[in-house]
């Protein structure tokens, strides 16, 4: 469904965010990505959407392949792959029903977006997903007097406006409370299993990561050190990834100090 092939980037500066990177991803396949700061998650996201020019190496979504196209089938071949963003980039002074329907705005005429008027079966497909995230009252609300969860819930409904093939998501729940962020997970990884659509998860909370991912890679420096199920993941591989770390549970229990049982 998605093969990527030897992917690398070296930006402009002379830094090497990606180097060598294979990876394919079946239908219906939630993939997260792994790893510290800077080893090159977002530049791998970035690149399967040519927000970011890679390099060398090829991309292909079914039998296009994405890095050889020009800027006019590259307009197209967006529209069959949804972005969930951290920051949700909805436009605040826009309802809810209106941040959902911007997610067609690759299907509608100029004129039509233009004006902001949408076919009624788009109207009706934007009520069903916003339903399907739990949003179906709040469609009149401006997205601005919705809470982190909310809004990411209108982010996920958005992506799916568009009917795509396949999901980006770039740490979707970097900006919410840990409750909050299990259940947009969750919304998630339900929404790509009804739908068989293949995701790749930019996620850096790795017990998130674990709970709800079936495979995870671990990007290092640009490659890719570690490629398996949740349950492959131990002190080892989490060193190769990471580096150097204490990473067992700490168990120590802390004893109130004398002063607090003098007090
Ligand atoms: P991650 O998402 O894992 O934190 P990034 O993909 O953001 O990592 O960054 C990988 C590497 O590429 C880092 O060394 C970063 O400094 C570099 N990098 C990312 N974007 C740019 C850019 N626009 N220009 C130059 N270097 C960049």
């Amino acid at each position: 469904m998605l093969y990527i092939r030897n992917l690398s980037k070296t930006f402009a500066t002379g830094d090497t965010a990606l180097t060598d990177v294979s990876l394919d991803i079946p239908k219906g396949q939630i993939v997260g990505l792994i790893g510290p700061s800077g080893a090159g998650k977002s530049t791998l996201i970035r690149c399967i959407n040519r927000l970011v020019e890679p390099t060398s190496g090829s991309i292909s979504l079914g039998d296009v392949e994405l890095t050889q196209i020009g800027a006019r089938a590259l307009r197209h071949q967006r529209r069959r792959i949804g972005m969930i963003f951290q920051e949700y980039s909805l436009v605040e002074r826009l309802t809810v029903m209106e941040n959902v329907l911007s997610g067609r705005l690759g299907y509608v005429s100029f004129l039509r977006s233009w004006s902001r008027r949408f076919p009624p079966e788009d109207v009706e497909r934007a009520f069903r997903l916003l339903d399907r995230v739990g949003l179906y009252d709040k469609a009149n609300n401006r997205a601005d007097a919705l809470s982190g969860g909310q809004r990411q819930r209108v982010g996920i409904a958005r992506a799916l406006a568009q009917d795509p093939e396949l999901l980006l998501v770039d740490e979707p729940t970097a900006s919410l409370d840990p409750k909050t962020s299990r259940q947009i997970m969750r919304l998630i990884t339900e929404i790509c299993a009804e739908r068989r659509l293949p995701a790749i998860v930019n996620i850096h909370d790795v017990p998130l990561a674990q709970q709800f991912m079936q495979r995870l890679v671990g990007l290092q420096a640009g490659r890719i050190v570690f490629d398996g199920p949740p349950e492959a993941l131990n002190e080892k591989t989490l060193t190769t990834i990471y580096g150097e770390e204490d990473w067992k549970p700490d168990r120590e229990t802390h004893e109130p100090s004398q002063e607090v049982l003098a007090g």
